[in-house]
């Protein structure tokens, strides 16, 4: 069962929130201020936070920005009241899956957590996809299959496994050394020159970009490594 938990110090909107998601069947615990929301989300490991903006003790924003860097696998929506248009582009820096605009509907809260939720499912247990798609291209890393527009592409087991353990971490950077280990089996003392993870990228985006001197799935990230971006929004390079 999924957990959630409500971070909100109204108190009608705390107990409201609480009673619709018990009904709808999640484990469901509240809070009202930011502290208490740290210590919560350390000890009951929700899946999902709804984090109100305006809280005592620490803000929405600090919040956030400590799950976003202690318990990345906790998806966090963000309930901003109307006049806090600015906030929701703070908020968006601050590492939040999503936003909710206060006053909001049932059924659109509701159907931003499923939406989340789902994606959570998803995902295998170790975070790394079974079937990916962007683009053109579709990836069934069971079957070792990958597709554009009904085409196969012809992929190294090694390409798959690369593909999927960035898809894994879509959006977080993994380094060349992550990569060597992860998918090589090297260990720190016996690592080869990285120039085997950037040879085996650069033919990934041969293979599945549109332009490979432009990558919009597969980036760099200037002397760290490489980062999968799900959205593929043409970078800033
Ligand atoms: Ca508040």
């Amino acid at each position: 069962m999924h957990r959630i938990l409500i971070v909100e110090d109204e108190e009608a909107i705390r107990s409201g929130l609480l009673d619709l998601l018990e009904i709808e069947g999640y484990e469901t615990a509240a809070v009202a201020d930011g502290e208490a929301a740290l210590e919560k989300a350390a000890q009951w490991k929700p899946h999902l936070v709804l984090l109100d903006l305006m809280l005592p003790k620490s803000s929405g924003f600090d919040v956030c920005r400590h799950l976003r860097k202690h318990h990345p696998d906790i998806f966090v929506i963000m309930l901003t009241a109307k006049n806090e248009e600015m906030s929701k582009i703070a908020g968006l820096e601050m590492g939040a899956d999503d936003y909710i605009t206060k006053p909001f509907s049932v059924s659109e809260l509701l159907a931003r957590v499923k939406t989340r939720l789902r994606r959570r499912t998803e995902a295998s247990a170790t975070g790394e996809p079974d079937l990916l798609e962007f683009g053109e291209v579709k990836i069934d890393f069971r079957r070792y299959e990958a597709l554009r527009k009904d085409k196969h592409l012809d992929l190294s087991a090694k390409e798959f496994q690369i593909l999927r353990y960035l898809a894994g971490r879509a959006g977080e950077v993994v380094t060349r050394e992550d990569l060597l280990q992860a998918i090589w089996g090297y260990t720190p003392d016996n690592m080869p020159t990285t120039r085997t993870v950037d040879n085996q990228i650069l033919k990934l985006r041969q293979k599945l970009e549109q332009d490979a001197a432009h990558p919009v799935w597969i980036k760099s990230v200037r002397g760290v490594g490489y980062k999968f971006d799900p959205e593929g929004s043409p970078s800033a390079e």
